[in-house]
């Protein structure tokens, strides 16, 4: 599906990104066109973050996508970032002139370097997303340059991004913050349960991953005003009653003690159970062999909660 949004979306949204600035709302437009096949295909719903979606898949957000294609067209017709630094007393070559006219048509403010902000959300939204500028510093450092110089991405004040979020995105209230990917986004590029899951077991995974899923705690949190606690579980000692949080279901619930011990067996102490193990597979650094082992368990073993909550 990936392959899919890339070269049709993506690549029909991105021809001509250069020569052209999307105002806010259309900016969200577009980007809805995108992510919409890639949630239908992991089965979420409306309210999920677009950020964290592109993450998951490794698609760049419009503002980023539009930075790295002006990064490549100024790259590729001047050489340089330090050509195309010139000094206002210099004259530029034709072409830049004509591509500034163009870029500059709505926004008559004279280009300025000495504004730091951009660069540096350029710079925060790519390493959020774990995903590379064309593979170099060097290179991600003349995208963020590039930009500041034509600025032709609108900056927004530290803090405003929530702002922009809301606008980009329908998310709901309660939802978790944009940040809530990165406890299980463990490197950059596509994730890799992505790569391996079936479709019924990607969906879980994503759901899970990205709050959207059915578990009471996380459906009350979210909008569902019935009670956020494990219905299999008794009274705790003090007379408190267990939520039912991630933490709870996956690793503690007793509904589900036969498929983590079954988990367990398979780990064999070669890998922690525990959340990070299930969600998002082993640290990286093991063997592609081992790591596909443990997705694969941990696959089965979403599939049987899951068959014991009645939700398959
Ligand atoms: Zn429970």
């Amino acid at each position: 599906m990936r392959t899919a949004v890339l070269a049709i979306p993506v690549a029909q949204i991105a021809y001509g990104l250069a020569f052209w600035q999307p105002t806010l709302e259309e900016a969200c437009k577009l980007e809805g066109l995108i992510a919409a096949p890639l949630r239908s295909t992991l089965g979420l719903p409306l309210s999920t973050r677009r950020l964290n979606l592109f993450a998951e898949c490794a698609i760049l957000p419009l503002e980023v996508l539009r930075a790295k294609i002006l990064a490549a067209t100024g790259i590729r017709y001047w050489g340089t970032v330090s050509k195309l630094a010139l000094g206002p007393q210099r004259q530029p070559h034709p072409m830049v002139a004509t591509w500034n006219g163009t870029l500059h048509r709505r926004r008559p403010a004279a280009p300025s370097l000495a504004d730091t902000r951009l660069p540096l959300r350029v710079l925060a939204a790519v390493s959020f997303l774990g995903v590379e500028i064309d593979g170099s510093k060097l290179d991600l450092k003349r995208a963020a340059l590039t930009v500041a110089f034509s600025q032709a991405v609108p900056v927004l004040p530290s803090g405003d991004r929530k702002a922009d979020d809301s606008g980009l995105d329908n998310s709901g209230p309660g939802s978790a913050p944009v940040s809530h990917l990165a406890r299980w986004k463990r490197k950059a590029g596509v994730s890799e349960y992505l790569q391996t899951d079936s479709r019924q077991v990607a969906c879980l995974r994503a759901r899970l991953r990205l709050d959207r899923s059915s578990l009471a705690e996380s459906l009350f949190r979210r909008r569902d005003p019935r009670s956020p606690f494990c219905c299999h579980c008794s009274p705790e000692p003090d007379g408190g009653k267990a939520e039912e949080t991630l933490e709870h279901t996956l690793l503690r619930c007793s509904a589900y003690a036969g498929p983590r011990q079954a988990l367990q067996l398979r780990l064999a102490n070669r890998f922690p159970l525990d959340c990070n193990t299930i969600l998002a597979g082993p640290l990286p650094g093991v063997s592609p062999r081992a790591s596909e082992e443990v997705l694969k368990a941990t696959a089965d073993f979403l599939l049987d909660v899951f068959r014991i909550r009645g939700q398959l």
